[in-house]
């Protein structure tokens, strides 16, 4: 996402937020303390904003709550967390690639929406614990507020299209029954499309009626949706993908971090050559390859740090799903790995070590040719 402001970081993850997230708060903050509690309970003008201000807050905290529980159970497994950004939506975490399993994805993506459940949960005990008649009702009225907005918040991200929890569950679960990941993501894709069309037609109908507000909102998240399944959609359909090897394809010498430069050098080297890729082999003084390092590993590094930190410390082990073989067929090559524009890198490797990588531009180039 462009624009975003740096937050902080909280346990390691870089937190980040879009000036529309501002928005969003400020716009559930005032309908809480003009709509929501005055209809709930009866209060003083003061009493009903240090309520909204204070759910405000806890609104957030539900929000990153879901985002941190993608991103620590994702670190638990193995993958590395870009950043969590908050915006107009709600939040995104930015994973440094896909879970390589479907039984992890299932996990990552399910946990979000539980932990709202869970939150909800928690809040209606604790509404039901302080009843009606505390304190005017103002925070009984607040924490049912609350846990409405949680329940919400589970099933509106449970929807079955892909860029929802809902569909990375629904691919997991695809791709678990057929093993065919790009079949798996372009079903869901599909069905996020269809749910972002829907979302839109029926803002389109609020609009129409005068419910301006709600209208407004329905139309801009489905278009939000629309545009990120179609951008799923667009990583190559296998189908189209011309029938050759992967040495034919890809893009020759790559760039290839030294395990012994600094964080900040190797950031300075890819700045000259315009961050090609997102993805690059390691090698060590002899040459050989010793793993992977992601753009969002190098950029995870405080800049204070970045003189310090070598990349070797930063280094995963290769992971065999971004490695290819020159003479491996380009169709098995993006089974594994859909090689979304912008977002997935293969290295290719021989036995003298890296060769090439492999991105979406490489493929549509040969597309392109080979049409
Ligand atoms: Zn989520």
């Amino acid at each position: 996402m462009n624009g975003t402001i740096p937050l902080g970081r909280f346990a390691g993850v870089p937190v980040r937020a879009h000036p529309s997230a501002l928005i969003m708060v400020v716009g559930f903050t005032v309908m809480l303390a003009v709509d929501t509690l005055p209809s709930l309970t009866v209060a003083s003008t003061p009493a009903y904003w240090l309520t909204a201000g204070i759910f405000g807050v806890l609104f957030v905290g539900s929000l990153l709550a879901h985002e941190f529980a993608h991103a620590a159970l994702a670190r638990r497994l193995g993958i590395p967390v870009e950043s969590v950004t908050l915006w107009m939506f709600g939040g995104a975490t930015a994973l440094g690639y896909d879970p390589p399993t479907p039984g992890k994805a299932a996990g990552i993506a399910g946990i979000g929406p539980a932990v709202n459940g869970g939150l909800g949960v928690v809040s209606y005990v604790l509404a039901a614990g302080l009843g009606p008649d505390w304190l005017s009702g103002l925070p009984t009225a607040g924490l049912l507020v609350l846990t409405v907005f949680n329940l919400l918040l589970a099933v509106l991200n449970l929807l079955p299209g892909a860029p929802l929890d809902g569909g990375r569950l629904l691919q997991a679960w695809l791709w678990h029954r057929s093993g065919d990941r790009a079949r798996a993501t372009a079903t869901t894709a599909v069905i996020g499309q269809g749910l972002g069309g829907g979302l839109i037609g029926f803002g389109t109908v609020l609009l129409v009626n005068q419910n301006i507000l709600d209208g407004f909102w329905l139309l801009m998240l489905g278009s939000f949706i629309l545009a990120a399944a179609s951008a799923e959609r667009a990583a190559p359909p296998r189908a189209r993908v011309p029938d050759v090897p992967v040495g034919q394809v890809m893009t020759v010498n790559p760039i290839i971090a030294p395990a012994w430069w600094t964080v900040e050098e190797f950031i300075g080297h890819l700045i000259n050559h315009g961050f090609p890729y997102r993805l690059f082999p390691v090698r060590d003084e002899q040459g050989a390859p010793v793993g992977m390092v992601t753009r969002g590993d190098l950029f995870g590094i405080e800049p204070s740090l970045r003189r310090t930190v070598h990349v070797r410390d930063i280094t995963h082990p290769l992971d065999s799903r971004f490695l290819a073989r020159p003479d491996e067929p380009l169709a098995a090559v993006i089974r594994r790995t859909p090689l979304r524009p912008a977002q997935d890198t293969v290295i290719v490797i021989d036995d003298r070590g890296p060769i090439g990588v492999l991105t979406a531009t490489d493929v549509r180039r040969t597309s392109t040719t080979a049409a």
